[in-house]
């Protein structure tokens, strides 16, 4: 199912897999109230994402969306979708070695003003970037306050 999302900064891009809704575990709970803990850290806004990359129970790596170009993030972007900035999932696999990456989930997050969760669902370069990397699977919040995964 093509579905049009917002990502950070307001870009619209598509991705081409439905998450579905999952029951989360503590220690799902407690990662994304550490991601709702680093978004708190972007410049963005109303758009601030948070990202933890774990594997095992171990997390890999963490980040924010950072308004900073970012030529990784451009390979997977489209030319007309513009400048490719460091959104919260790239900067979590950015510098990480492939043996890291490869079978780990990521977990984002985007959160409004008030600190309350919003949808957040990879937007097309994440996704094209997560998956080139092994990440395996992708949990995110939405507006109702539940979390989706799907597969890459
Ligand atoms: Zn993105």
């Amino acid at each position: 199912m093509l579905k049009s999302n917002p990502c950070a900064h307001g870009f619209k891009q598509r991705t081409v897999v439905a998450g579905r809704p999952v029951e989360t575990s503590k220690r799902i709970d407690r990662y994304f109230e550490l991601a709702r803990n680093i978004a708190q850290n972007s410049p963005y806004g109303k758009i601030r994402h948070g990202a933890i990359l774990a594997k095992g129970g171990s997390i890999l790596n963490t980040s924010f969306n950072k308004d900073k170009f970012n030529s990784f993030g451009s390979r997977f972007r489209d030319a007309d979708r513009g400048y490719a900035t460091v959104h919260a999932e790239l900067g979590c696999i950015l510098g990480m070695p492939r043996s890291a990456t490869t079978g780990a989930d990521i977990y984002v997050c985007r959160i409004n003003r008030d600190g309350e969760f919003r949808y957040s669902k990879p937007c097309g370069m994440c996704h094209e970037a997560l998956k080139h990397v092994g990440v395996k699977r992708v949990y995110y919040t939405t507006n109702e306050g539940i979390v989706e995964m799907y597969k890459l």
